[in-house]
């Protein structure tokens, strides 16, 4: 299980799927892509490897500066190409990667269920999306949306989420790693370094209940609330 995003200049899907490659260590039984352009998030995905992900990928369609990649450890739901990862809310407007357990799921599921949310996975994970389009849809900012749908989650999270029309990766951590990566003009995360490592050594590890909004030109830290944390990166010296 893990998980890559990258915002910069030019196409994103080539690091994305390097990125998963190099997280393949870690075990997995499904991979997935979604990257963003001007036309909306397109997203692809499949049970089975990377190399197979990637024989399928069209990079024509999967054009964008900005994209979340994903390897799945199904905890929630069988190793299927509809559990795997990103998911989505039904418009395509948000996107999600996670690592980890969603441990009250059930509960936010029956709730949007019943307002109206029509789900097509059996993952904990997809309440995410639809909990973030669900404040969304109340006229709310990206970033509240994001932070209010992220304190209603309890149990384990590495997440990274992208939103139609924003050159932006928003991600929190809570029980599983999540690692940042600084480049002058490209940043990066990922559940671990090998998956960017041979773009930048200078990373920031997230502490638990950190949140951290990548854009094209730096990335904030912040705790869960808003309050800005400072985080300093250093220079990994890691032998592969
Ligand atoms: N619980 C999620 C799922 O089953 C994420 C699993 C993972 O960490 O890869 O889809």
């Amino acid at each position: 299980c893990g998980i890559i995003g990258r915002v910069g200049t030019g196409d994103a899907i080539d690091t994305l799927l390097t990125g998963l490659e190099n997280l393949e260590y870690r075990g997995y039984d499904s991979a997935g892509v979604a990257v963003q352009n001007g036309a909306g998030i397109k997203v692809q995905k499949r049970s089975g490897k990377v190399s197979e992900l990637k024989n399928k990928i069209d990079s024509n369609v999967l054009e964008g500066q900005v994209g979340i990649g994903h390897t799945r450890w199904s905890t929630h739901g069988p190793p299927t190409d509809a559990n795997a990862h990103p998911h989505t809310d039904s418009t395509t407007d948000v996107a999600v990667v996670h690592n980890g357990i969603i441990e009250n799921y059930a509960e936010l599921k029956e709730r949007l269920a019943a307002a109206g949310h029509e789900f097509t996975s059996d993952t904990d994970t997809e309440v995410i999306p639809h909990l973030v389009q669900h404040y969304l849809d109340r006229g709310w900012d990206s970033e509240r949306a994001f932070r209010t749908a992220i304190e209603e989650l309890q149990g384990s999270y590495a997440v990274a989420v992208m939103m139609s029309g924003e050159h932006v990766i928003y991600a929190a951590r809570r029980g599983s790693p999540l690692v940042i990566g600084m480049e002058d003009d490209e940043f990066f995360l990922a559940s671990d370094v090998p998956a960017f490592l041979e773009y930048t050594d200078s990373v920031v590890y997230l502490e638990d209940g950190d949140v951290a909004i990548v854009r094209p030109d730096g990335v904030e830290f912040s705790d869960l609330e808003g309050n800005s944390v400072s985080r300093e990166p250093e220079t990994v010296d890691w032998d592969p």
